[in-house]
């Protein structure tokens, strides 16, 4: 088992611990998601502190005693501090955390994705930079279809349909397939411009043109579609600072 571990990283969760320790999650495409300790983080100034969002080559000390990591330096890239002057950007930052945690997945092409999505937070509307990662994703997550064809019966939509959505595939789905009684619907134009997103990266993506009321209902047919597809786990979304009305429909 080794010890020291080093390798490129973001904190993507802070936790206070016993005492006046703080415990990070780091997110790295060659270790892993890692939970490590920052010793006395809440009090001396000459410890090692890992703020949330904080991006850069960290390198860990595995405790042979507990058995857990802690944090001995941090060569920092980024600190990503506009996230914490804006509740909006910070709590899509947070939904892209949990949406990381609760997945567990922790490859190149998905800290590719976190890492452009919080750098696109700084100065690109957060309900834009979230419609985007969150198409992505999913996708990447085998968690939608293409948006061109329903994945359960595989008929190709047509121009006209309204998709609705199956909570036993967990995936938008044509009109018949429909489990939900259409409360989870996504209309023609939406889905258009879900697909385009899809076919983008998204630095591309979020600069498509799309109305802000078109945007707001996107994104929050995504937030319900979340809590569906992940029930009780997305700390962020459970929080309650975004509220689920029905105005989509
Ligand atoms: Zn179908």
């Amino acid at each position: 088992m080794e010890h020291d571990a080093k390798g490129l990283g973001i904190v993507i969760r802070t936790e206070n611990a016993r005492e006046s320790d703080r415990i990070s999650t780091i997110f790295s495409p060659s270790l892993g998601i890692i939970k490590a300790i920052c010793y006395g983080a809440r009090k001396s100034a000459k410890s090692i502190r890992a703020p949330l969002y904080t991006e850069g080559t960290f390198s860990l000390e595995k405790s042979i005693r507990s058995g857990r990591w802690s944090i001995r330096d941090i060569d920092v890239i980024a600190t990503h501090d506009y996230l914490s002057a804006d509740l909006e950007r910070n709590m899509a930052a947070s939904l892209f955390s949990d949406l990381v945690i609760t997945s567990r997945t922790a490859d190149p092409g998905m800290y590719r994705l976190y890492t452009e999505a919080l750098d696109l937070l700084e100065d690109t509307d957060a309900e834009s930079v979230a419609i985007a990662f969150i198409v992505h994703f999913l996708s990447a997550e085998g968690l939608s279809g293409d948006y061109l064809s329903c994945p359960v019966c595989l008929r190709p939509y047509r121009e006209d349909e309204v998709l609705g959505f199956s909570s036993v595939e967990g995936v938008p789905v044509c009109s018949e397939c429909d489990n939900m009684g259409s409360s989870l619907i996504l209309p023609p134009n939406a889905r258009r411009f879900v697909r385009r997103t899809l076919e983008l990266d998204i630095e591309e993506a979020v600069q498509l043109s799309v109305s802000a009321m078109q945007r707001h209902r996107i994104f929050r047919y995504f937030l319900r579609l979340l809590r569906i597809s992940f029930p009780g786990k997305l700390r962020s979304i459970e929080s309650g600072i975004w509220d689920f009305g029905k105005e989509m429909q």
